[in-house]
This record gives C-alpha cells, sequence and structure tokens, in this order.
C-alpha cells in the first residue's frame, strides 16, 4: 500500500513538472475556449459558468447572466410576470415584409436613459437603424432579447453612454456602431456575432470588452485609441486580426488564437504599456510596424513555433521602428535574443 501512495506521488509529480498545463510552468496568456453553463441561471437568478485554456486546460468559472424574460406581447415576461417600463416617444418603421419594427428615431424627447421594448404594436422590435442614436445624450441604453441587427454607427459618439449588455439574439452590428464613445467602459457583446466591423475605435475609456465565442474576424482599427483596455480574451475561433486593430491601446498582454497565423500591419503600433505577445498558432507571417513606440515590450511567444522555423517565416523587420523595445523571441523549443533572432535572417 505504501509502495502504491509513494508511486502515485512521483507520478503525479513528474506529471506536474512536465505536462503543459502546470500552472508554475505557465509562460504564455490563456486563450480561452466557449463557456460552457454548468448551473442554470432563471430570469432573476445567475448561474455558474465555465470555460478552459485552449492552450494548458486552466479552468476559469464565472457566474452566467441571468436569462432574458420571455416576454409576451404586453411586455410581460411570461415566467416571472415582471413587466418591462419603456420609453414611449421612440419612433418605429415597419420591417419591410411587415413582421416587425425597426427602431429608427429618438423621437422629441432628449432622452438619457433609453429602454426598448420587446414588442411594439404587437409585432417584435428587431432592429436599431443605423445613425439612429448618434451624438446622442443617452447614458444607459437597455436593449431586448429581439433584436437582431444594430445599424452602422447606431451609437457613434454617444459620449455619455458608460455600458451596453447585447443578448445573443444580436447577429449583425454595423459598422463603427460604438466608436467615440468615450465614456464606454464595459460591454457584453453576443455570442451569436462572427465579425467586429472598427466597433469600438476611439472607446477611450473601454476596460471590459467580453467578446463573442464566435468571432472569427475583428476588422482593422476596431480597439484603435482604447487607452483603458489593458487586456482581452480573444475567442478561440479568431482567424483574423486586422490592420491596426489594437494600435494605441493600453493593452499589457494578450494571448491570440491559432487560427491567426498572420501578424498584419501595425497591430500593436504605439502601446505604450505592452509587455507580452503570445502567438499560440502556426504563425508563418509577421507585417511590419508591430511594435514601433511600444518601449515596454519584453517578449514575443510562439507556443507552436519551433526555434528552427523562425528562418523560414515571412517577416517585415517588424523588430525596427522608432522607440522598439528590446524583446526576447520565445519558441516551444527555446528562446533567442533579439540580436540572436536578428542575426539569423
Ligand atoms: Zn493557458
Ligand atoms: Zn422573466
Amino acid at each position: 500500500m505504501y509502495k502504491k501512495i509513494v508511486a502515485c506521488l512521483l507520478i503525479a509529480l513528474l506529471a506536474a513538472a512536465f505536462l503543459p498545463g502546470c500552472k508554475s510552468n505557465r509562460e504564455h496568456d490563456h486563450v480561452y475556449g466557449a463557456w460552457e453553463i454548468t448551473e442554470a441561471p432563471s430570469c432573476t437568478a445567475s448561474g455558474k459558468k465555465t470555460r478552459s485554456c485552449v492552450v494548458c486546460g486552466e479552468k476559469e468559472t464565472r457566474d452566467a447572466d441571468p436569462l432574458p424574460h420571455d416576454f409576451n406581447t404586453d411586455n410581460i415576461c411570461k415566467r416571472c410576470a415582471f413587466e418591462l417600463k419603456y420609453n414611449d416617444g421612440l419612433e418605429y418603421t415597419l420591417s419591410a415584409d411587415g413582421n416587425s419594427y425597426i427602431l429608427s428615431g429618438r423621437g422629441e424627447n432628449a432622452l438619457t436613459q433609453v429602454v426598448v421594448p420587446f414588442y411594439h404594436d404587437g409585432k417584435p422590435v428587431t432592429e436599431i437603424a443605423e445613425d439612429c442614436f448618434l451624438g446622442s445624450a443617452v447614458t444607459s441604453f437597455q436593449i431586448q432579447n429581439s433584436i437582431k441587427k444594430i445599424g452602422a454607427r447606431a451609437f457613434n459618439s454617444c459620449d455619455a453612454l458608460e455600458s451596453f449588455y447585447m443578448y445573443d439574439s444580436v447577429e449583425e452590428v454595423g459598422n463603427f456602431a460604438f466608436a467615440s464613445c468615450t465614456a464606454l467602459k464595459s460591454v457584453r457583446l453576443s455570442e451569436n456575432l462572427t465579425v467586429l466591423d472598427e466597433l469600438f475605435y476611439g472607446c477611450t475609456s473601454l476596460s471590459e470588452a467580453e467578446l463573442g465565442s464566435r468571432i472569427i474576424e475583428i476588422k482593422d482599427l476596431s480597439f484603435f485609441g482604447c487607452t483603458a483596455l489593458t487586456a482581452i480574451d480573444l475567442p478561440a475561433g479568431l482567424q483574423r486580426l486586422g490592420t491596426m486593430a489594437f494600435s494605441e491601446s493600453g493593452i499589457l498582454s494578450v494571448g491570440i488564437p491559432s487560427g491567426v497565423t498572420a501578424l498584419e500591419r501595425g497591430l500593436f503600433l504605439k502601446c505604450p504599456a505592452l509587455k507580452r505577445v503570445t502567438l499560440t498558432g502556426n504563425v508563418t507571417q509577421i507585417a511590419g510596424d508591430q511594435f514601433e513606440n511600444c518601449p515596454t515590450i519584453e517578449k514575443l511567444i510562439f507556443t507552436s513555433v519551433a526555434k528552427d522555423d523562425w528562418k523560414k517565416m515571412d517577416c517585415a523587420v517588424f523588430w525596427e521602428g522608432e522607440n522598439c523595445g528590446n524583446f526576447s523571441l520565445l519558441f516551444k523549443d527555446g528562446k533567442l535574443s533579439l540580436d540572436e533572432a536578428k542575426g539569423d535572417r
């Protein structure tokens, strides 16, 4: 029995020392898979959800948001009897197929706290029109689980809007929808979005952005100038990070999912606090201007690329430029100082 225990302990110790999942050995930024609900929420109570890092398996558990209410046409929840208090006086247009309404205008009231109904005149409100609240004074804006589309620039330059919660019903958000919302601190995006289209350009207060897990493309300039954004979890299925997507942001370190195999131009240009970038894919291409004016960058980590492949990588001279940091490159089988790395080219 004693021998068995000792053997088990030894195996556990060896496993802990060599498995990449060991916390103490971690030298990467986590890239998380989708959340899984482990305890179902209700209309009125949170549940629990869990996700794991696709690189090392480390688990994270958080509260799962309450379910969206299941409204009848009087905007009363069929499950919990909650009665939605929404704004009168908003303007609506009937959709082309006549089955739903588009929120098309603010009305004549100078609204600051907006609650959109689920149903208007017996039909669901499924869309917020382009430019609808552009430059308005809204401080809070609550949509329901009926909205499928948010038009381009719908909330652009709403400089008092502090947070936005997007239900999973949303499938499409037009470009620059939240750009230049300088007071926007936190945002939760729909799980059913697949593309981010320059959404948060110039959102200088944004510090919490919960992206949906199905996003495959983050277009150019999406988080440009987000100076309060120090960390972000990128969805594991991401395939493209557009040019200058995080340029001039406050990002400290980030894990880039394995589907992103090319670093496009200026991804981290002028990120004054950037320390570390982890690339988990088989990176084959790195464009220029990556770390110009990133004086604090210390490490560029490749978790899947071997040292020998560095010579074959299609790279611009991304390590040069004004005020570039002196970083080292960590490959899956060893490390190169910046001088050694340059010598290999
Ligand atoms: Zn990890
Ligand atoms: Zn309810």
